[in-house]
Protein backbone atom coordinates (compact mmCIF):
# COMPACT_ATOMS: atom_id res chain seq x y z
CA UNK A 1 0.00 0.00 0.00
CA UNK A 2 1.71 3.49 -1.11
CA UNK A 3 3.04 5.25 1.97
CA UNK A 4 2.86 2.26 4.19
CA UNK A 5 5.41 -0.82 2.57
CA UNK A 6 7.89 2.06 1.72
CA UNK A 7 7.95 3.36 5.35
CA UNK A 8 8.37 -0.68 6.38
CA UNK A 9 10.88 -1.74 4.00
CA UNK A 10 13.23 -4.01 5.42
CA UNK A 11 16.58 -2.87 3.67
CA UNK A 12 15.97 0.57 4.65
CA UNK A 13 15.66 -0.63 7.99
CA UNK A 14 18.80 -2.10 8.47
CA UNK A 15 20.74 0.59 6.89
CA UNK A 16 19.25 3.14 9.61
CA UNK A 17 19.79 -0.09 11.96
CA UNK A 18 23.62 0.35 11.22
CA UNK A 19 23.73 3.77 11.42
CA UNK A 20 22.16 3.67 14.65
CA UNK A 21 24.72 0.79 15.99
CA UNK A 22 27.75 2.84 14.06
CA UNK A 23 26.63 6.06 15.87
CA UNK A 24 26.12 4.75 20.24
CA UNK A 25 29.27 4.40 22.28
CA UNK A 26 27.03 4.36 25.48
CA UNK A 27 24.09 3.20 26.89
CA UNK A 28 20.96 6.23 26.11
CA UNK A 29 17.33 5.60 27.29
CA UNK A 30 14.79 6.99 24.99
CA UNK A 31 11.25 7.39 25.49
CA UNK A 32 8.18 7.07 22.98
CA UNK A 33 5.59 8.92 24.00
CA UNK A 34 2.99 7.41 22.01
CA UNK A 35 0.99 4.44 22.29
CA UNK A 36 1.18 4.19 18.58
CA UNK A 37 4.80 4.16 18.65
CA UNK A 38 5.04 1.69 21.18
CA UNK A 39 2.52 -0.98 19.03
CA UNK A 40 5.08 -0.88 16.19
CA UNK A 41 7.72 -0.90 18.52
CA UNK A 42 6.89 -3.96 20.04
CA UNK A 43 4.82 -5.46 17.08
CA UNK A 44 8.31 -5.41 14.66
CA UNK A 45 10.76 -6.51 17.67
CA UNK A 46 12.48 -2.89 17.00
CA UNK A 47 13.71 -2.33 20.96
CA UNK A 48 15.54 -5.85 20.33
CA UNK A 49 17.28 -4.94 16.98
CA UNK A 50 18.71 -2.42 18.89
CA UNK A 51 22.07 -1.84 20.06
CA UNK A 52 22.58 -2.92 23.44
CA UNK A 53 22.63 -0.34 26.20
CA UNK A 54 19.56 1.88 24.03
CA UNK A 55 16.48 1.39 25.89
CA UNK A 56 12.81 2.32 24.80
CA UNK A 57 11.26 3.44 27.29
CA UNK A 58 7.33 3.19 26.58
CA UNK A 59 5.25 7.08 27.86
CA UNK A 60 1.99 8.08 28.65
CA UNK A 61 0.51 8.29 25.57
CA UNK A 62 -2.49 6.05 25.58
CA UNK A 63 -5.08 8.19 25.87
CA UNK A 64 -7.43 5.59 27.17
CA UNK A 65 -5.08 4.15 29.57
CA UNK A 66 -4.42 7.89 31.23
CA UNK A 67 -8.41 8.74 31.70
CA UNK A 68 -8.54 8.97 35.39
CA UNK A 69 -10.75 6.58 37.22
CA UNK A 70 -13.11 9.36 38.66
CA UNK A 71 -13.65 9.98 35.02
CA UNK A 72 -14.72 6.71 34.12
CA UNK A 73 -16.70 6.55 37.48
CA UNK A 74 -18.42 9.47 36.26
CA UNK A 75 -19.33 8.55 33.06
CA UNK A 76 -20.78 4.82 34.22
CA UNK A 77 -22.89 7.11 36.31
CA UNK A 78 -23.79 9.42 33.66
CA UNK A 79 -24.55 6.52 31.31
CA UNK A 80 -26.86 4.75 34.42
CA UNK A 81 -29.12 7.25 34.37
CA UNK A 82 -32.55 6.96 32.79
CA UNK A 83 -32.76 9.23 29.87
CA UNK A 84 -29.47 9.48 28.64
CA UNK A 85 -28.03 8.00 25.57
CA UNK A 86 -24.04 7.86 26.41
CA UNK A 87 -22.10 7.66 23.12
CA UNK A 88 -18.24 6.56 23.36
CA UNK A 89 -15.54 5.19 21.24
CA UNK A 90 -15.88 1.36 21.07
CA UNK A 91 -12.92 1.07 23.26
CA UNK A 92 -13.47 3.32 26.32
CA UNK A 93 -16.33 0.26 26.99
CA UNK A 94 -14.19 -2.25 28.29
CA UNK A 95 -12.05 0.34 30.46
CA UNK A 96 -13.01 -0.64 34.19
CA UNK A 97 -14.07 1.72 36.53
CA UNK A 98 -13.63 1.06 40.30
CA UNK A 99 -16.88 -1.82 40.22
CA UNK A 100 -18.31 -2.46 36.27
CA UNK A 101 -17.16 -0.85 32.87
CA UNK A 102 -19.80 0.75 30.75
CA UNK A 103 -20.58 -3.09 28.82
CA UNK A 104 -21.98 -3.73 32.25
CA UNK A 105 -23.87 -0.57 32.33
CA UNK A 106 -25.30 -1.29 28.91
CA UNK A 107 -25.61 -5.25 30.19
CA UNK A 108 -27.84 -3.67 32.83
CA UNK A 109 -30.27 -1.50 30.41
CA UNK A 110 -28.28 1.53 29.84
CA UNK A 111 -28.60 3.05 26.15
CA UNK A 112 -24.45 3.19 25.84
CA UNK A 113 -23.69 3.52 22.42
CA UNK A 114 -20.16 3.09 20.10
CA UNK A 115 -19.90 5.93 18.00
CA UNK A 116 -17.35 6.34 15.06
CA UNK A 117 -17.01 10.27 15.27
CA UNK A 118 -18.33 12.66 17.74
CA UNK A 119 -20.73 13.55 15.21
CA UNK A 120 -22.30 10.60 14.84
CA UNK A 121 -23.36 11.52 18.50
CA UNK A 122 -24.56 14.85 17.57
CA UNK A 123 -26.73 13.14 15.02
CA UNK A 124 -28.16 10.95 17.53
CA UNK A 125 -28.94 14.16 19.76
CA UNK A 126 -30.90 15.44 16.61
CA UNK A 127 -32.74 12.50 16.31
CA UNK A 128 -33.85 11.94 20.11
CA UNK A 129 -34.62 15.72 21.30
CA UNK A 130 -36.64 14.44 24.52
CA UNK A 131 -33.75 12.05 25.64
CA UNK A 132 -29.93 13.43 26.63
CA UNK A 133 -27.22 12.66 24.90
CA UNK A 134 -23.85 12.62 26.15
CA UNK A 135 -20.26 12.15 23.97
CA UNK A 136 -17.57 10.77 25.95
CA UNK A 137 -14.57 13.04 24.56
CA UNK A 138 -10.61 11.47 26.23
CA UNK A 139 -7.49 11.81 24.33
CA UNK A 140 -4.17 13.87 23.58
CA UNK A 141 -4.52 17.30 21.10
CA UNK A 142 -5.51 14.52 18.23
CA UNK A 143 -9.21 13.88 18.98
CA UNK A 144 -9.55 17.51 21.24
CA UNK A 145 -10.31 19.38 17.86
CA UNK A 146 -12.62 17.19 16.22
CA UNK A 147 -14.88 17.29 19.76
CA UNK A 148 -14.60 21.05 19.95
CA UNK A 149 -15.94 21.27 16.97
CA UNK A 150 -18.74 19.07 17.65
CA UNK A 151 -20.10 21.26 20.65
CA UNK A 152 -19.34 24.31 18.48
CA UNK A 153 -21.86 22.34 15.88
CA UNK A 154 -24.15 21.91 18.94
CA UNK A 155 -24.48 25.40 20.14
CA UNK A 156 -24.48 26.74 15.81
CA UNK A 157 -27.67 24.24 15.14
CA UNK A 158 -29.41 25.06 18.47
CA UNK A 159 -28.77 21.47 19.91
CA UNK A 160 -29.39 21.48 23.37
CA UNK A 161 -29.47 18.02 24.59
CA UNK A 162 -25.98 17.47 23.69
CA UNK A 163 -23.41 16.92 26.14
CA UNK A 164 -19.51 16.49 26.51
CA UNK A 165 -17.98 14.34 29.43
CA UNK A 166 -14.57 16.20 28.96
CA UNK A 167 -10.96 14.31 29.55
CA UNK A 168 -8.14 15.65 27.25
CA UNK A 169 -4.75 16.05 27.90
CA UNK A 170 -1.74 17.75 26.24
CA UNK A 171 1.61 16.26 26.07
CA UNK A 172 4.11 19.13 26.64
CA UNK A 173 3.26 19.08 30.52
CA UNK A 174 3.38 15.55 30.67
CA UNK A 175 7.15 15.32 29.39
CA UNK A 176 7.72 18.33 31.82
CA UNK A 177 6.48 15.92 34.41
CA UNK A 178 8.43 13.37 33.29
CA UNK A 179 11.55 15.21 33.30
CA UNK A 180 10.89 16.31 37.18
CA UNK A 181 10.00 13.35 38.44
CA UNK A 182 12.66 11.83 40.55
CA UNK A 183 12.89 8.70 38.80
CA UNK A 184 13.53 10.01 35.69
CA UNK A 185 15.54 8.24 33.40
CA UNK A 186 14.51 9.26 29.88
CA UNK A 187 17.47 11.49 28.13
CA UNK A 188 15.51 11.79 24.60
CA UNK A 189 12.16 12.02 23.60
CA UNK A 190 10.40 10.84 20.59
CA UNK A 191 7.46 13.04 20.30
CA UNK A 192 4.33 11.99 18.81
CA UNK A 193 3.82 13.41 15.31
CA UNK A 194 -0.14 12.97 14.93
CA UNK A 195 -0.11 15.22 17.60
CA UNK A 196 2.28 18.07 16.52
CA UNK A 197 0.70 17.70 13.23
CA UNK A 198 -2.20 19.14 14.87
CA UNK A 199 0.37 21.58 17.72
CA UNK A 200 2.76 22.37 15.75
CA UNK A 201 6.28 22.31 17.22
CA UNK A 202 6.08 25.87 18.90
CA UNK A 203 6.22 23.96 22.03
CA UNK A 204 8.88 22.06 22.41
CA UNK A 205 11.96 24.14 21.92
CA UNK A 206 12.05 25.66 25.74
CA UNK A 207 11.41 22.21 26.76
CA UNK A 208 14.38 20.51 25.08
CA UNK A 209 16.46 23.58 26.18
CA UNK A 210 15.37 23.49 29.65
CA UNK A 211 15.97 19.47 30.41
CA UNK A 212 18.81 19.37 27.71
CA UNK A 213 17.04 17.02 26.10
CA UNK A 214 16.58 15.83 22.14
CA UNK A 215 12.97 16.16 20.65
CA UNK A 216 12.23 14.21 18.04
CA UNK A 217 8.64 14.31 16.06
CA UNK A 218 8.41 11.24 14.87
CA UNK A 219 5.94 9.43 12.80
CA UNK A 220 4.71 5.57 13.26
CA UNK A 221 5.98 2.86 10.82
CA UNK A 222 8.93 1.34 11.36
CA UNK A 223 11.16 3.71 9.47
CA UNK A 224 9.53 6.70 11.38
CA UNK A 225 10.47 5.14 14.50
CA UNK A 226 14.02 3.82 13.29
CA UNK A 227 15.21 7.34 11.98
CA UNK A 228 13.57 9.03 14.90
CA UNK A 229 15.72 7.09 17.25
CA UNK A 230 18.94 7.88 15.07
CA UNK A 231 18.56 11.21 14.98
CA UNK A 232 18.03 11.30 18.83
CA UNK A 233 21.16 9.46 19.42
CA UNK A 234 22.95 11.10 17.14
CA UNK A 235 22.03 14.56 19.01
CA UNK A 236 23.11 13.08 22.54
CA UNK A 237 26.10 11.63 21.48
CA UNK A 238 27.21 14.61 20.22
CA UNK A 239 25.79 16.43 23.13
CA UNK A 240 22.93 18.20 21.62
CA UNK A 241 19.34 18.94 22.75
CA UNK A 242 17.53 20.39 19.78
CA UNK A 243 13.72 19.47 18.55
CA UNK A 244 13.86 18.03 15.11
CA UNK A 245 11.11 17.09 12.73
CA UNK A 246 11.25 13.42 11.35
CA UNK A 247 7.95 13.61 10.60
CA UNK A 248 7.56 16.60 7.97
CA UNK A 249 5.56 14.91 5.41
CA UNK A 250 2.54 15.17 8.29
CA UNK A 251 4.23 17.88 10.50
CA UNK A 252 4.30 21.47 9.69
CA UNK A 253 6.37 23.69 12.37
CA UNK A 254 3.14 25.47 13.07
CA UNK A 255 0.57 22.62 12.71
CA UNK A 256 -2.96 23.16 11.87
CA UNK A 257 -4.23 26.84 12.35
CA UNK A 258 -7.76 25.96 11.86
CA UNK A 259 -7.83 23.27 14.27
CA UNK A 260 -5.95 24.95 17.10
CA UNK A 261 -8.54 28.05 16.59
CA UNK A 262 -11.28 25.73 17.23
CA UNK A 263 -9.64 24.32 20.47
CA UNK A 264 -8.95 27.80 21.62
CA UNK A 265 -12.48 28.83 21.03
CA UNK A 266 -14.25 25.91 22.78
CA UNK A 267 -11.92 24.89 25.16
CA UNK A 268 -9.55 26.35 27.62
CA UNK A 269 -6.36 24.98 29.25
CA UNK A 270 -6.59 23.29 33.14
CA UNK A 271 -4.95 21.27 35.56
CA UNK A 272 -5.88 17.78 34.93
CA UNK A 273 -5.37 13.93 36.90
CA UNK A 274 -3.65 11.09 34.66
CA UNK A 275 -4.67 8.00 35.40
CA UNK A 276 -2.01 6.00 37.49
CA UNK A 277 0.00 9.42 37.66
CA UNK A 278 -1.98 12.00 39.26
CA UNK A 279 -2.49 16.16 38.37
CA UNK A 280 -0.16 17.45 36.12
CA UNK A 281 -0.30 20.88 36.29
CA UNK A 282 -2.06 22.86 33.08
CA UNK A 283 -2.19 19.10 30.98
CA UNK A 284 -5.84 19.21 29.61
CA UNK A 285 -8.68 20.86 28.55
CA UNK A 286 -12.06 21.75 29.86
CA UNK A 287 -15.20 23.77 28.14
CA UNK A 288 -14.59 27.24 28.57
CA UNK A 289 -17.15 29.30 30.20
CA UNK A 290 -18.66 30.10 26.82
CA UNK A 291 -19.23 26.86 26.26
CA UNK A 292 -19.58 25.26 30.01
CA UNK A 293 -23.55 24.42 30.06
CA UNK A 294 -22.43 21.64 27.51
CA UNK A 295 -20.15 20.11 29.97
CA UNK A 296 -21.53 17.03 31.25
CA UNK A 297 -20.26 17.21 34.19
CA UNK A 298 -21.80 20.30 34.93
CA UNK A 299 -24.84 19.16 33.52
CA UNK A 300 -25.61 15.99 35.19
CA UNK A 301 -23.91 17.20 38.94
CA UNK A 302 -22.31 13.81 39.51
CA UNK A 303 -20.74 13.81 42.81
CA UNK A 304 -20.02 10.77 45.88
CA UNK A 305 -17.75 9.27 43.63
CA UNK A 306 -15.01 7.47 45.57
CA UNK A 307 -12.40 5.57 43.19
CA UNK A 308 -10.88 2.22 43.88
CA UNK A 309 -7.57 1.08 42.21
CA UNK A 310 -7.03 -2.78 41.79
CA UNK A 311 -4.40 -3.10 44.22
CA UNK A 312 -2.50 -5.48 41.82
CA UNK A 313 -2.39 -3.14 38.74
CA UNK A 314 0.51 -1.72 38.33
CA UNK A 315 -0.30 0.44 35.27
CA UNK A 316 1.25 3.64 36.98
CA UNK A 317 4.08 2.85 36.94
CA UNK A 318 4.04 1.15 33.43
CA UNK A 319 2.82 4.84 32.40
CA UNK A 320 5.84 6.36 33.73
CA UNK A 321 8.00 4.00 32.00
CA UNK A 322 9.25 2.90 35.58
CA UNK A 323 7.94 -0.73 35.21
CA UNK A 324 7.72 -2.57 31.44
CA UNK A 325 4.71 -4.54 31.33
CA UNK A 326 5.79 -7.86 31.65
CA UNK A 327 7.44 -7.44 34.94
CA UNK A 328 3.91 -6.39 36.50
CA UNK A 329 2.94 -9.78 38.49
CA UNK A 330 -0.71 -10.10 36.60
CA UNK A 331 0.31 -9.75 33.49
CA UNK A 332 -0.79 -13.01 30.83
CA UNK A 333 -2.38 -14.26 34.46
CA UNK A 334 -4.78 -12.39 36.49
CA UNK A 335 -4.71 -9.81 34.02
CA UNK A 336 -5.44 -10.37 30.03
CA UNK A 337 -7.11 -8.25 26.88
CA UNK A 338 -10.31 -10.32 28.20
CA UNK A 339 -9.92 -9.79 31.63
CA UNK A 340 -8.40 -6.65 31.65
CA UNK A 341 -7.15 -5.03 35.63
CA UNK A 342 -6.24 -1.98 33.70
CA UNK A 343 -6.64 0.18 31.60
CA UNK A 344 -3.10 -0.46 29.83
CA UNK A 345 -4.09 -3.84 28.96
CA UNK A 346 -7.53 -2.77 27.29
CA UNK A 347 -6.78 0.10 24.92
CA UNK A 348 -5.19 -0.48 21.72
CA UNK A 349 -2.52 1.80 22.20
CA UNK A 350 -1.89 0.00 25.47
CA UNK A 351 1.53 -0.94 26.57
CA UNK A 352 0.62 -4.02 28.77
CA UNK A 353 -1.66 -5.05 25.57
CA UNK A 354 1.09 -4.27 23.38
CA UNK A 355 3.11 -7.09 25.34
CA UNK A 356 0.30 -9.50 25.19
CA UNK A 357 -0.21 -9.54 21.75
CA UNK A 358 3.13 -9.30 20.81
CA UNK A 359 5.22 -10.33 23.43
CA UNK A 360 4.19 -12.81 25.61
CA UNK A 361 7.06 -15.76 25.62
CA UNK A 362 9.79 -16.07 28.94
CA UNK A 363 7.77 -13.67 31.10
CA UNK A 364 7.03 -12.44 33.76
CA UNK A 365 10.02 -11.24 34.07
CA UNK A 366 10.85 -10.71 37.97
CA UNK A 367 9.07 -7.90 39.48
CA UNK A 368 11.46 -5.28 40.94
CA UNK A 369 9.50 -3.82 44.15
CA UNK A 370 6.82 -1.49 43.82
CA UNK A 371 7.94 2.15 43.27
CA UNK A 372 6.25 5.11 44.78
CA UNK A 373 4.84 7.34 42.80
CA UNK A 374 5.82 11.13 41.93
CA UNK A 375 3.44 14.44 41.38
CA UNK A 376 0.19 14.63 43.13
CA UNK A 377 -2.25 12.29 44.55
CA UNK A 378 -5.58 11.46 42.16
CA UNK A 379 -8.00 13.05 44.85
CA UNK A 380 -6.75 16.26 44.54
CA UNK A 381 -7.93 16.20 40.82
CA UNK A 382 -9.87 19.27 39.55
CA UNK A 383 -12.39 17.06 37.66
CA UNK A 384 -13.26 14.89 40.93
S1 LIG B 1 -0.47 -6.16 33.18
FE1 LIG B 1 -2.56 -5.63 33.85
S2 LIG B 1 -2.42 -5.46 36.08
FE2 LIG B 1 -0.33 -5.33 35.27
S3 LIG B 1 0.05 -3.14 34.96
FE3 LIG B 1 -0.73 -3.94 32.99
S4 LIG B 1 -2.95 -3.54 33.13
FE4 LIG B 1 -2.18 -3.39 35.24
Amino acid sequence: MKYLEEFRDPELARRLLDDIRATVTRPWALMEVCGGQTHTIIRHGIDQLLPEGVELIHGPGCPVCVTPLEVIDKALEIASRPGVIFCSFGDMLRVPGTDRDLFRVRGEGGDVRVVYSPLDALRIAQQNPDREVVFFGIGFETTAPPNAMTVYQARRLGIRNFSLLVSHVRVPPAIEAIMTSPDCRVQGFLAAGHVCSVMGVDEYPELAERHRVPIVVTGFEPLDILEGIRRTVRQLERGEHTVENAYQRAVRPEGNPAAKAMLADVFEVTDRAWRGIGVIPQSGWRLSPRYRDQDAEHRFQVSGITTVEPAECRSGEVLQGLLKPNQCEAFGTTCTPRNPLGATMVSSEGACAAYYLYRRLGLPAAPPPARSLPVVPLEASPVA
